[in-house]
């Protein structure tokens, strides 16, 4: 009897778990039946050779037509040419040597191959590929590999060069076979409650199922251990949040948080008062705020963020407000300082006499500059702190770190909220912030142990953005595009070109990535800053004040060219995506984005955030050179025909991996999410979230659930190893 710690050499002897164990990383029992095949073939369906990538390990099932024996050229040898059929292709096997296969690959004869799609003479075949014959209504002959086909689903796994799908299926017969009563992690109310089967069961319905139905229920059940362990993880993680110490910070009624609130230019909306509120609620307790804050694009998050951390530096402490990028650092410091006037001048002559220091920390300044700013954040005089996340890698020493502001970046970890907390003297308050929409799901899974706040409504007076999708192809659309442009730099406003590559020599940083063609098709290579920029510079833009922005730019170069386009001495500013988050130029009202189809639908969103943010209307124009009918086109068209930024996370969610989402920090290196899909299992993942919750509360330490708290201990130290390994 084995158990799913038993190692594979036990079950299968020292050669079969060798190859197991090199070619798939499996090592014990547990591995083997968690590897699950990838897709099922009925029996006796056969595989659509259409669909044969070259390159790719393929399993086929297919029909023999014909068989023909060939002398090798320069040989004694002969070789074996099988001709086989899904009922409309065929694809010819060449076997070398193995002429004995002449007996069993008779014409009619149904099998299973397996071998490297490849090409000889403009056509696609397999050589020496692995064969599994399939007739059993011979009787079966004893071959312990008719049998694992006995069901009437065969399973396909995901295989490797040496251990065909079918070798696979034998040994999981032979694991199911002798497996002693396994533990079930997930508790016996629980299942019932959600109709799940145990475990091994489980097992069974997806490596040997009878019906779809079988591997839908079985599937289900190990989703559900998917996302039991996940949400039972965050649920700790909020408790352990809930359990730590730290400063309660309050603004003083005289201080600076309520000198700013007086000067600012403007009421507050609704929804910015209500999250200012909350989040003033979660600084003033003893335990660390962990608030995600959400809003589109210029919903007014700066000031929400600013205001969080006036209260702070008024109540004693330090605030840091960390970028994604430097550009956006610079950005960030200047509003900032922008907004608060005198108040962030303390210090200098004609400061405010209760005003702190506000201080950006970038990689590129001086060695001088940096020693000043550092001895100025060591000795607490820098109230507030701007900068990248490198410098919470860096040795910068807060006299009293009291709150960390993470702004647009969705994708940060559970991992690097650890990081930055280790960094207080007590773990400081954290406010993540992201114009990025996050769909429910991934909300409740990468966020999951974080509050959640949203500010839906943009502030008043906003005039829009108008969004329309422009065929390259068509000459007239093109021209007004440019016209276009044109006009609003005649009436005195500012437009942006966005290229999706940088051009020219060395790597391209900005690129936008994973692109290609809809149906494999070349792509014809995308806009680029550097051959845009004389071309428009001579051409259509002649006589308008163009400059170019990229991330291959000096970063001193690229806060110059910032700084003059904010100050209105650029017109036009052509750029790759580093303008995408956090450029704040309400002037700037038109947006051309040069093959726009090169962008994901959350990415284009945001882009067009950067237009209509004052008072006069914004024009988007997405430029593509694909047909209306390509499936780019209608992502363009979803883009041009709602602004409502869930909707196009939801697309956009649709149309990427997963993995993408996530982020590889927080898919553990994809094995903790495995089979859960972000997509299709908004219920189950709801489910789970309230079952963990109960769990937890319950029994904080499952100590009432050995087997769950082992498989939760098991992919968290499986989750850290990773992550440490990224470094
Ligand atoms: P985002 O959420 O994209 O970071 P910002 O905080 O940059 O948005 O705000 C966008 C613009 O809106 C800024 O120019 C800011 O000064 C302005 N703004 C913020 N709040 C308000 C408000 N309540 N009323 C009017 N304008 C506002
Ligand atoms: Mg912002």
């Amino acid at each position: 009897m084995v158990d799913l710690d038993t190692p594979l050499k036990t079950l299968l002897g020292a050669r079969a778990a060798t190859l197991l164990a090199d070619g798939l990383e499996l090592s014990a029992v547990g591995d083997l039946l968690n590897h699950l095949p990838r897709r099922y073939h009925e029996r006796g369906e056969l595989t659509d050779l259409a669909d044969l990538t070259l390159g790719e390990t393929v399993t086929v099932q297919a029909r023999v037509e014909k068989i023909e024996r060939r002398p090798m050229r320069g040989s004694r040898r002969t070789m074996l040419l099988v001709t086989v059929t899904d009922g409309r292709l065929s694809l010819t096997l060449t076997f070398f040597n193995q002429t004995w296969r002449e007996r069993d690959l008779r014409p009619g004869t149904t099998a299973l191959f397996a071998g490297k799609v490849d090409e000889y003479r403009g056509r696609r075949q397999l050589v020496n590929p692995e064969v599994q014959l399939l007739d059993l209504e011979a009787g079966g002959d004893g071959d312990v590999g008719g049998e694992a086909f006995a069901n009437a689903l065969v399973p396909i796994y995901p295989a490797a060069a040496k251990v065909p799908s079918w070798t696979l299926a034998q040994c999981v017969r032979l694991a199911l076979d002798s497996l002693e009563p396994v533990p079930d992690p997930l508790p016996e109310d629980l299942r019932q409650r959600h109709r799940l089967p145990p475990l091994a069961e489980a097992y069974r319905l997806v490596h040997q199922p009878d019906s779809r139905a079988d591997v839908a229920s079985g599937r289900k059940r190990l989703s559900w251990d998917e996302a039991l362990v996940l949400q039972v993880a965050l649920a700790q993680r909020r408790r352990q949040t809930e359990s730590l110490a730290t400063t309660p910070r309050m603004a003083c009624p005289d201080g600076l948080l309520t000198a700013f609130d007086a000067a600012l230019p403007f009421p507050l909306t609704r929804g910015q008062r209500e999250v200012g509120a909350a989040i003033a609620a979660d600084l003033a307790r003893p335990v660390p705020m962990h608030r995600l804050l959400q809003g589109e694009v210029g919903s007014g998050k700066t000031v929400v963020a600013l205001r969080a951390m006036l209260a702070v530096v008024d109540s004693g402490g330090q605030a840091v407000l960390l970028a994604p990028t430097e550009t956006l650092a610079i950005q960030h410091s200047r509003s900032l300082r922008d907004m608060l006037g005198d108040l962030a001048r303390g210090g200098e002559l004609g400061g405010d006499d209760q005003a702190t220091r506000l201080t950006l920390v970038t990689g590129s300044m001086g060695a001088r500059a940096r020693r000043e700013t550092l001895a100025a954040i060591a000795d607490g005089s820098a109230g507030l702190v701007v900068g990248t996340h490198a410098l919470l890698h860096e040795d910068v020493v807060f006299a009293d770190l009291g709150l960390i502001i993470v702004d647009e970046q969705h994708r940060f970890g559970v991992e690097q909220r650890d990081a930055l907390r280790a960094r207080g003297r007590r773990p400081p308050h954290l406010l993540v912030m992201t114009a990025t929409p996050i769909p429910r799901t991934v909300a409740m899974t990468v966020f999951g142990d974080l509050e959640v706040s949203e500010l839906t409504e943009l502030p008043a007076g906003r005039a829009g953005v108008s969004t329309y999708v422009v065929p390259a192809a068509v000459r007239s659309w093109t021209d007004r595009m440019w016209g276009r442009i044109r006009d609003e730099v005649g009436t005195g406003r500012q437009a942006y070109v966005v290229c999706p590559r940088i051009g020219g020599a060395g790597a391209d940083d900005d690129q936008v990535v994973g692109q290609d063609g809809e149906d494999g098709r070349p792509v014809r290579p995308a806009a680029t800053v550097t051959e845009m920029l004389p071309l428009l510079v001579d051409g259509e833009l002649a006589g308008l004040r163009v400059e170019s922005l990229h991330g291959r730019l000096a970063p001193a170069q690229r806060e110059a060219v910032m700084t003059s386009f904010a100050d209105g001495k650029i017109d036009v500013l052509i750029a790759t995506t580093v303008i995408e988050v956090g450029v704040n130029v309400p002037n700037a009202t038109v947006m051309a984005v040069l093959d726009a189809d090169r962008f994901g639908v959350s990415q284009l969103h945001q882009l067009r955030g950067r237009v209509g943010r004052g008072s006069a209307p914004g024009w988007c124009l997405l430029q593509t050179a694909v047909e209306p009918d390509a499936p780019a086109w209608q992502r363009l068209g979803a883009v041009a025909a709602t602004s409502d930024g869930a909707e196009l996370a939801r697309l956009d969610l649709a149309q990427r991996r997963e993995g993408d989402v996530l982020g590889a920090a927080q898919s553990g290196g994809r094995r903790s999410l495995r089979l859960l899909s972000l997509l299709r299992d908004e219920e189950l993942i709801r489910e789970a979230r309230a079952e963990a919750v109960r769990l937890v509360d319950d029994d904080p330490g499952l100590d009432g659930h050995p087997t769950l708290r082992r498989l939760l201990n098991a992919v968290l130290d499986e989750e850290s190893a990773a992550f440490l390994e990224k470094g």
